[in-house]
């Protein structure tokens, strides 16, 4: 069914793509009325396929694009106060309000949100291979990542969210400590606010995927202070914390959000030697694995990756390394095109793009335009951030 399903979509698709784009673009979803009344080309004993026709095969999947957010200013003032920490939050973070305007720009572009795993296939002997990736019709791909959502002991009382929690009916919400000192739970970062956002617009994820979370362990996960090397002697909730924040992270990858491993201590893969991130590996096996589960995702500290854009071989050792781990697919930073993906033989490697007070400020001051394409810039912007926009 689904074989004719796409043949059928593949022999109409050419003339129904501008009709298609165009409602996109007047912010219409309904793409499949579109396709019901189109008239038959040819007269064919068969009756029309039910349901119409809704996906089509993506035509290349390194074309797949990578955007990546770290948690989100809640509180401006607090954040961009101008202390020791306020640089770095303007640089490497955004604010609520700019990614509630990323998604909904984002959502009336026409992208869909995708997991990694649904374009590429893993064997049994290692080999790594594009999948075919199916996409509603006249939709776009999109991958999303968020990076270190630890809510880590420097940021506390910045204004971000304090943990990741289940409200009284399980759902995912998020702590949040307000300058007055009152804790409450809500939409403080972007799990509840994405959470809410698919719920009011299924379309931007038609297989329920949500985003992939880069998570180290240094500072325990999710807000939780978990790390036995860490908080031993420190936590007298130690063992509660670890359930609970286990509960929280199945309660999201039930609801489509991932684990990727962003190494234990946030290293450099580029600078440190394989005994380091050896051990680092083993940490993160023991403390971070055992409540997000196994993943075969690696999402670079610092976008910095083991090797040049040459393919991996088995010959670099940390390659070689992280594969026998259980990795197939690493994950950099590179800001400098709208996709790039590259199948290795055994890895896909992708390259993410960093929305943020660096990016942001590089959009509107015209010296990079990849952002554009997901997005208007001015008009994410934050009107709270400081004339300079970012930090640095
Ligand atoms: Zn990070």
């Amino acid at each position: 069914m689904a074989v004719t399903r796409r043949t059928v979509l593949l022999s109409s698709s050419t003339g129904l793509g501008l009709a298609l784009l165009s409602a996109c673009a007047s912010g219409s979803d309904d793409a499949s009325s579109s396709a019901e009344q189109s008239p038959s080309p040819t007269q064919t004993p068969e009756p029309a396929p039910t349901p119409t026709p809704q996906t089509q095969v993506w035509e290349d999947n390194t074309t797949v694009p990578h955007l990546f957010f770290h948690s989100l200013v809640a509180d401006t003032d607090r954040a961009f106060d101008g202390d020791e920490d306020a640089a770095g939050y303007l640089d490497y973070m955004a604010t609520i309000e700019e990614f509630e305007t990323f998604l909904r720009q984002a959502h009336e572009r026409g992208y869909v949100l995708i997991s990694p795993h649904d374009i590429y296939a893993t064997a049994p002997d290692g080999t790594v291979s594009s999948k075919e990736l199916e996409v509603p019709v006249g939709k776009k791909p999109l991958v999303l990542s968020f990076d270190d959502l630890s809510y880590y002991e420097y940021m506390e009382g910045d204004g971000f969210a304090d943990d990741v929690a289940l409200d009284d009916e399980g759902g995912l919400t998020t702590t949040y400590t307000d300058a007055q000192g009152k804790t409450q739970q809500g939409e403080y970062d972007y799990v509840p606010i994405l959470e809410r956002f698919i719920e009011e617009n299924p379309d931007f994820s038609p297989n329920g995927r949500k985003g992939v979370i880069a998570m180290t362990g240094y500072n325990g996960v999710l807000g939780y202070r978990t790390s036995d090397l860490g908080y031993k002697d420190e936590n007298p909730d130690l063992e509660k914390d670890k359930r609970t924040a286990t509960e929280v992270a199945d309660a999201m990858k039930e609801r489509g959000w991932e684990f990727a491993s962003h190494t234990w201590g946030h290293l450099s893969c580029t600078e440190m030697p394989l005994a380091t991130l050896q051990e680092d590996m083993g940490k993160w096996k023991a403390e971070v694995e055992p409540i997000v589960g196994k993943t075969d995702l690696l999402i670079y500290p610092f976008g910095a990756d083991i090797a040049g854009p040459e393919p991996y071989s088995e010959a670099n050792a940390k390659f070689a390394f992280y594969k026998a781990e259980g990795f197939n697919a690493f994950f950099n930073v590179d800001a400098s095109s709208p996709a790039w993906n590259q199948y290795g033989g055994r890895s896909l490697r992708q390259a993410r793009i960093n929305v943020d007070g660096i990016s942001l400020k590089a959009a509107v001051e015209g010296k990079n335009d990849v952002l554009n394409g997901f997005f208007d810039p001015h008009a994410v912007l934050d009107p709270a951030r400081p004339a300079s926009i970012a930090g640095s």
